[in-house]
């Protein structure tokens, strides 16, 4: 009992969910010793449901990842495993008993009517009544707790994350982007990206003021919320999207070229063109994108991302620029960040 206490307190000290996973794995091998054991976490996009092991035991000892960012070598499709995908569809607690006569259990957390998170457990066959009550107890504790988590991270109106997670994440990826910069030989980890840089992209709804000024304040709300939707059936699961202002969001994309950043920039801003949004009618956005540098702070990309946005409102809206093709093309005078950096060699 008290050792279920002191993992508890543990569990819930952790604002963080790499760290609150690693306690998880701690708490669930110190009172179940379990034979196998992962913690996925999951991305239910519009098109297929992908999973990510970010936590658990492995072949050689308990394994962590940053629960922020999925790394897609340990991303799959949840339809690949049968017992996570019916997890998934009925939303509750399955077994299923292997020949040796240990139980596989996945128990998912679940948030809105998604499954956020899925425990993946195997059991040996004498897990008594009573600690199966605990386990579950333990679960539910710990969905409640990222619960709050996500709550308190996402923007209340959309969804989307919020403005003030956005610096952690960028920081998170910018740690990463580092690392990536430095592996020389590892295998490239994206399908078609010789480059894999990760890329900042600026949306700015075109005259957001005369949608509010004609139908108030109230329906601008509703557009908000239709655009963040739209943003999320456009982007892949492991794009980061925020809501930096009040119409204003941002994109964080995944390790690709600058050819299919625009790419996945373009269906979403065509995905906006196109649809029909209730009462208002047909809106656009412009969008500023730059490249992810290994020494940027949130600042220095963002200012890039944003002179090209500012680029993109005054030739003509509806349209998206590269911050780096606009200064290749002299359009755009390097900013000063870069030229001091420059002025310094
Ligand atoms: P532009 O094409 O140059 O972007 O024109 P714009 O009218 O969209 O200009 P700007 O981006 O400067 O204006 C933003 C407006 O968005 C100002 C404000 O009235 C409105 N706005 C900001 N936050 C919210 C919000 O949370 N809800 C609603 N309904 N409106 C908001
Ligand atoms: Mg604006
Ligand atoms: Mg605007």
């Amino acid at each position: 009992m008290l050792e279920l206490i002191s993992h508890v307190v543990k569990i819930s000290s952790h604002r963080d969910r790499t760290e609150i996973n690693s306690a998880m794995v701690d708490t669930l091998i110190d009172l179940f010793r379990p034979e196998q054991l992962t913690i996925y976490r999951c991305y239910n996009g519009t098109r297929k449901a992908m999973v990510f092991a970010c936590a658990g035991t492995g072949a050689h000892g308990p394994f962590l990842r940053n629960a922020y960012l999925p790394d897609h070598r340990f991303c799959f499709p949840i339809e690949r495993d049968a017992l996570l995908s019916r997890c998934r569809k009925e939303g509750s607690t399955v077994l299923d008993v292997r020949d040796d006569g240990s139980h596989r259990v996945v128990f998912p957390v679940v948030r809105l009517d998604e499954p956020i998170y899925l425990i993946d457990l195997t059991l040996s066959d004498d897990f008594s009544p009573d600690n199966r009550i605990t386990l579950m107890g333990l679960i539910e504790y710990f969905g409640n707790h990222i619960s709050l988590l996500d709550y308190g991270e996402a923007d209340t109106l959309t969804g989307l994350a919020s403005r003030k997670t956005f610096d952690k994440h960028l920081l998170e990826l910018l740690g990463k982007a580092a690392a990536d910069d430095s592996s020389y030989g590892l295998p490239q980890r994206r399908r078609g990206s010789s480059s894999g840089n990760h890329w900042l992209a600026v949306c700015d709804i075109d005259h957001f003021k005369r949608i509010n000024d004609n139908f108030g304040h109230l329906i601008g709300d509703e557009v908000l919320i239709m655009l963040a939707n739209v943003m999320r059936q456009s982007f892949r699961f492991d794009d980061q999207l925020f809501r930096f202002g009040g119409e204003e969001f941002i994109a964080l994309l995944q390790p690709t070229d600058e050819a299919f950043a625009f790419a996945t920039l373009e269906r979403f801003r065509r995905n906006v063109e196109s649809q029909v949004f209730s009462r208002v009618g047909h809106i656009t956005v412009s969008i500023g994108f730059s490249k992810l540098l290994p020494n940027d702070t949130p600042t220095d990309v963002i200012d890039r991302a944003d002179e090209a946005l500012y680029f993109a409102k005054n030739h003509g809206r509806n349209r998206i620029d590269s911050y780096e093709r606009l200064v290749a093309a002299n359009a755009l005078t390097p900013s000063q960040i870069a030229r001091d950096e420059i002025e310094l060699f």
